[in-house]
């Protein structure tokens, strides 16, 4: 069913990371969708930032300079969000090359695993596919499917690049509590991505839920692209239980992607506080 409309979209990707639509189509499109307050949330990269300021110049809304950096904690990959901070806060931009050193060393590793397909130049071709972007698995997934080695997307995920399939390559990024000082010192709020679609247990849940506060944190998505209304619920209360404010985002990547539309988000329940109030 389609998702009620929500003006504040706190959670999206540009081509300055997987995302399919330019910053400047990427606001464009969040504006024609009647979204007033959108965050460019590109995966550990401010490259798109300075474009998507200048589009919301033109379209009449706010943009909000944002990130989702990955983490490790307990073996697991957690995606934390930066809302409202500085792209040039020098410990912020010093903790992303690090990142990005990370990422273009799995990067390596994993065309190396997907050459084992019969994929041929597997690195350079990613690359190519990403273009200016920080390359993500997503882009590899992208390459797969060209290559004829599976159809879509998902398979691409399931057979091959999630946790745990032959094309996947761990990696130890930086702990939340890192993460969460970079984006401190950056001026911005940190926000725990997506709460329920990381592979876990209620009772793990709680656990992170726990680190996550106690590493600093200041919010959890409540409302996702993809939640239904039993998913608020569980992820409200939690913030609650918790102390933390509620944010609410599409992830929006593709516009073929029917899941997460730019401002198709279940509005934040009136019992959790919205993070961007004062942002
Ligand atoms: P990375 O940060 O490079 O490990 O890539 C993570 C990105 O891959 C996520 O942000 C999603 O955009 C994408 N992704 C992960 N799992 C799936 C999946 N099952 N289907 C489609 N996209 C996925
Ligand atoms: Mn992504
Ligand atoms: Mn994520
Ligand atoms: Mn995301």
């Amino acid at each position: 069913m389609e998702k009620p409309l929500s003006v504040v979209d706190l959670h999206c990707h540009s081509t300055a990371s997987d995302g399919r639509l330019t910053p400047t189509a990427l606001v464009e499109a969040a504006a024609a969708a009647g979204v007033e307050l959108l965050a460019l949330t590109d995966h550990d990269t401010v490259a798109g930032i300075a474009e998507a300021q200048a589009a919301a110049s033109h379209c009449g809304l706010r943009l909000l300079p944002g990130i989702e950096l990955s983490s490790t904690w307990q073996k697991r990959t957690l995606h934390i969000v930066g809302l409202g901070i500085d792209p040039q806060a020098p410990a912020l931009v010093a903790g992303l090359s690090g990142l990005q050193q990370l990422r273009a060393e799995r990067a390596t590793a994993i065309a190396a695993k997907i050459e084992k397909l019969g994929v041929k130049d597997a690195l350079q071709r990613a690359a190519a596919i990403a273009g200016d972007g920080q390359i993500t698995r997503t882009h590899f997934a992208r390459l797969l499917i060209e290559s004829g080695v599976c159809k879509d997307m998902k398979k691409a995920f399931k057979r091959y690049l999630s946790s745990g399939k032959p094309q996947y390559v761990a990696v130890q990024w930086p702990a939340p509590e890192d993460i969460i000082a970079w984006i401190h010192a950056a001026g911005g709020r940190a926000v725990l991505a997506h709460p329920l679609r990381y592979d876990m247990s209620a009772a793990w849940r709680q656990r992170m839920l726990t680190a996550f506060r106690e590493a600093g944190g200041d919010a959890i998505e409540v409302c996702c692209g993809n939640s239904e209304t039993s998913d608020v619920n569980t992820s409200a209360a939690e913030a609650v239980q918790h102390g933390l404010q509620g944010s609410v985002g599409s992830d929006f990547h593709d516009p073929e992607q029917r899941w997460a539309r730019l401002g198709r988000i279940p509005p934040l329940p009136n019992n959790v506080t919205p993070v961007w109030a004062g942002l």
